[in-house]
């Protein structure tokens, strides 16, 4: 079968290599649709501990195509979501229902070959079936699990008023689960107008265009729209330039969440004084935990509105040019479409 493959950061080659196929108690899923993700540029320069040779690719939606021995929960010719993710079960973090901290996960498109090839074989416990998705709504599903997560980390207290920095696919439908738990303002600010029009469409309150020439100018607006700060300020973009001014539009006893990924050696100069003075709350969140089926049901029972957000496909030939796509200010969602 045809697959991407790394030998070395920023090496790969789109080659031939052997067809998996399905053990006991797994499947083997001919892949339908796989999303890039900003995730696949910080693997291309070597950053998130990849193991090689590797064929990333997290973001999967595949066909059913092989059942290994004993498998019940799926059958041939199901379309599924696969959690890419597989906690070792018995370390500590484990024992603590905290697999997003698993030492020895393992995460397929991470550190095993991922989906950005023909075929991947994966347990059959961890595909969830969703026959009554179109591909490119399903693909959306392991991002809604991480935002599900996020916001069961957040805990957002009911009438928060919320700022989101980042339009991007997380941005998008992040800004679209905090409404539904409780925020009363839900702000979009981001760099890309057709990008905050699609936010507004999915129904931000607010869309601030950020002016990445005179970013004062934004935030000054920004300042406008919340004068004490907003509750909660959220970084959906993993740039440094950005979560620097998230403190000081963040409302006394406010959060600054920290969604997005940055650089790894990136580092963030924060007051201790104005955590302490102010007591603000500076949150995390990684990937995803017990939240795959939920995001799926948020999916499917339209709470999540993905038109627009799937802007570019590629074929496995093309992963160059879909890796630029992630740069591309018109591009949200790229997928392969192997
Ligand atoms: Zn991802
Ligand atoms: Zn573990």
């Amino acid at each position: 079968m045809k697959a991407v493959v790394y030998d070395q950061p920023r090496s790969f080659t789109v080659k031939e290599v052997a067809e998996p196929h399905a053990g006991p108690g797994e499947v083997r899923l001919r892949i339908v649709l796989a999303g890039v993700c900003g995730t696949d540029g910080h693997l291309h320069q070597g950053e998130f501990d990849p193991v090689y040779p590797l064929t990333p690719g997290h973001e999967i939606v595949g066909e059913v195509d092989e059942v290994g021995e004993g498998v019940t929960e799926v059958r041939a010719g199901q379309r599924v979501c696969l959690d890419n993710m597989q906690a070792c079960g018995m370390c500590t973090s484990c024992r603590r229902a905290r697999p997003q901290y698993c030492a020895s996960a393992v995460m397929q498109g991470v550190n095993v070959p991922g989906g950005f090839a023909q075929y991947i074989v994966a347990p059959a416990g961890k595909c969830h079936p969703v026959d009554d998705l179109a591909p490119e709504v399903a693909v959306l599903a392991e991002p809604t699990a991480c935002v599900m997560h996020g916001l069961d980390l957040l805990e957002l207290r009911p009438g928060s008023d919320v700022l989101v920095f980042g339009a991007g696919p997380t941005g998008l439908v992040l800004a679209q689960l905090l409404r539904y738990v409780g925020a009363s303002r839900v702000t979009v600010a981001a760099p890309t107008a057709f990008k905050l029009e699609v936010a507004k469409r999915h129904g931000a309150d607010e869309i601030v265009q950020i002016d990445r020439a005179d970013p004062g100018a934004s935030i000054q607006r920004l300042r406008e729209l919340a004068p004490e700060g907003f509750d909660v300020v959220v970084d959906a973009t993993g740039t440094v330039a950005v979560l620097s001014r998230c403190v000081e539009l963040t409302r006394d006893g406010g959060t600054v969440f920290v969604y997005g990924m940055t650089e790894e050696a990136a580092e963030l100069t924060v007051s201790p004084y104005e955590i302490f003075r102010r007591e603000l709350v500076l949150k995390g969140s990684f990937s995803q935990a017990y939240s795959f089926d939920r995001a799926i049901a948020a999916l499917r029972g339209g709470r999540v509105r993905t038109e627009g957000i799937v802007t570019h496909r590629f074929g496995l030939d093309d992963y160059g040019a879909a890796l630029a796509a992630l740069a591309d200010s018109a591009c949200i969602k790229a997928v392969m479409q192997p």
